[in-house]
């Protein structure tokens, strides 16, 4: 077969399954921290030259484009792309049944290639054929679109179209790697293929060989909030299905009432993982039973370092890029070079603002980013809790926010989160420029991550599983200050790496009051984070910068849990 995929089906392979893939700006088939996640995973299997292969689907529509209209309210805009401008279309197809029709896949393949010679092949699948429904040919358009039914009908494509089209290239798998439950289905499609031949059984179920599927599954569960969890009734799985096994084989291992695609994937994985510490706690609490693993994600360091510290990398700590590890020497770095560095990245940012907004901010002035899913538990008015405080502070010692992040384009609360950041902004004019920056993507990611002096995050704990943002920004040598959960935990030296925001009591998650937390991000922000940034001895700043390098920069990094995946997960 003559497809460019030669080189990679003589040898076993980790099959990486995941709804979204964010692995570069311009492929638009990722909606946020999920996908993003996903490329990094695969751009560190590629520099440390793993055997991997990830699979996905084309969402030819992407997830949205952001507009913000003159009321503040999102707007969303279709992405307009065209596959052909950055992949190749295999010849191969694949058929899966969806409501009693066969439905067609065919694949595009795009090669993430490292410096280091190391190539992963990601698979696109892709319904949009001519021999398919006009519905039908739809299914992989729209990330994270359309009804339950679209749904179920995307994460069939997804799992057992995925383990089809694998097959159907010879790749040969020792381990299917779920990135969250969307993936799940590709777990039935196992049991399906190694059902066991036997003539006649006095136990019917001792044909679904469920101990040898579990050893081929990993499954990474990404978040405590319910609604993350896919759930789907079964009238519809009949539908849409049929009963491809047994219901009552499907509902012991999927779940009594609905079909839970995360419960699938416990019940079908040998190695199921959180993805902090704390968050596999919180997720060994909601599913007793289960062995929860937690290896804390990480982010790729060379796409996550903006050029402006890249070169200073390059400079004192040369080959940093495909050894994060080497950042322990982050003390060799000049303070005035690094805060140099930093300034320039931040220029840059603020002319984007400029640009792209028309409001002009202050290179001198301190300036607070916060960049995420615009979602009730993350908090975003926290910082305007209290306007009285917030203005007598700003007043005494200048500070600046950019805020950026979508609402999904169902979520009306949401989009009034985003619409209240705007209001704060009027009623804050005479003493708080607040900029929302439109269009939050992986090319602005960068620009805030490494352009602002702090990164604020605030989230009701325990519900941000890991968060990744805050790992960007230290990348940077930009300082967090975070409420303790996700990752932070774990990243968090009080005055050294950062600073947090509220109290370190795992008892009080979810009673913490917004009052509490808020009243300690006021009195940090005025006695402790301005008085240090406005200070005319720039080096205990500076010093705080590099520890964010040398202390969370080195672990924090998609290296280091990729090599703890293949310890931990993948050869066992
Ligand atoms: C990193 C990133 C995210 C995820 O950030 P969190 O801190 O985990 O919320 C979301 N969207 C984009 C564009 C990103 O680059």
């Amino acid at each position: 077969m003559n497809n460019g995929l030669q080189d990679f089906i003589t040898e076993p392979m980790i099959a990486y399954f995941s709804m979204e893939i964010g692995v570069k700006n311009d492929i638009p088939t990722y909606s946020g921290g999920l996908g993003i996640l996903a490329g990094d995973t695969i751009k560190s299997a590629a520099d440390l030259k793993l055997p991997m292969v990830a699979v996905t689907l084309i969402s030819r529509k992407g997830y949205f484009t952001q507009e913000i209209d003159e009321r503040g309210w999102q707007r969303e805009k279709p992405v307009a792309w065209d596959p052909s401008q950055h992949m190749q279309l295999l010849p191969t197809r694949v058929k899966v049944q969806i409501e009693g029709r066969d439905v067609q896949v065919q694949a595009w393949v795009y090669l993430v290639k490292s410096p280091t010679g190391g190539r992963i092949p990601i698979l696109f699948l892709d319904t949009d054929l001519a021999e398919n429904t006009s519905a039908d040919r739809g299914i992989t358009d729209h990330l994270y679109g359309g009804d339950s039914a679209y749904r179920i009908k995307q994460e069939v494509v997804l799992g057992m179209g995925g383990v089809r089209m694998l097959h159907a290239l010879d790749f040969h798998i020792k381990k299917y790697h779920m990135n969250e439950g969307h993936a799940s289905f590709l777990s039935l499609e196992l049991l399906l293929h190694f059902k066991r031949d036997i003539e006649s059984v006095w136990d019917e179920r001792s044909i679904w060989d469920i101990a040898r599927v579990r050893d081929l599954c990993v499954f990474t569960t990404h978040t405590p909030v319910e609604a993350g969890h896919d759930k789907f009734p079964y009238p519809l799985v009949k539908q849409v299905l049929g009963e491809i096994i047994p219901f009552d084989v499907l509902k012991d291992l999927a779940g009594k009432d609905s079909l839970n695609m995360t419960l699938l994937a416990l019940n079908l994985s040998k190695y199921i993982n959180g993805v902090a510490k704390k968050h596999g706690e919180v997720s060994q609490h909601m599913f007793p039973g289960y062995h929860i693993n937690a290896i804390t994600n990480g982010v790729h360091t060379f796409t996550w370092t903006c050029p402006e510290i890249a070169a200073l990398f390059n400079k004192y700590i040369p080959g940093w890029a495909n050894e994060p590890e080497l950042f322990v020497r982050s003390g060799n770095i000049p303070e005035l070079e690094l805060w140099e560095a930093h300034r320039e990245a931040k220029r840059k940012l603020l002319d984007y603002v400029k640009e792209t907004t028309g409001v002009s901010l202050d290179l001198n002035v301190l300036t607070i980013g916060f960049a995420r899913r615009a979602t009730a538990y993350k908090r975003p008015h926290l910082l305007f809790h209290d306007l009285d405080r917030l203005r007598a502070i700003a007043r005494t010692g200048k500070v600046q926010v950019i805020y950026a992040g979508k609402a999904h384009p169902h979520d009306d609360n949401g989009k009034k989160l985003i619409q209240g950041i705007y209001g704060y902004g009027e009623k804050l004019s005479d003493t708080l420029p607040i900029v929302f920056l439109p269009g939050y993507n992986m090319d602005t990611a960068l620009k805030l991550v490494s352009g602002v002096d702090v990164w604020l995050n605030t989230p009701l704990r325990p519900l941000e599983a890991s968060g990744t943002s805050g790992m960007k920004a230290a990348h940077n040598g930009v300082v967090n200050f975070s409420v303790l959960d996700g990752w932070w935990i774990e990243g968090h030296i009080e005055g050294f790496t950062g600073w947090s925001i509220g109290c370190q009591s795992s008892a009080k998650d979810l009673s913490v009051t917004d009052a509490e937390d808020a009243a300690d991000l006021y009195d940090k922000l005025q006695n402790t984070i301005i008085p240090k940034y406005y200070s005319a001895d720039k080096s205990p700043w500076t010093r705080m910068m590099k520890n964010a390098i040398s202390k969370n920069a080195y672990y924090f990094n998609s290296h280091r849990m990729m090599r703890r995946y293949v310890t931990e997960a993948y050869i066992r």
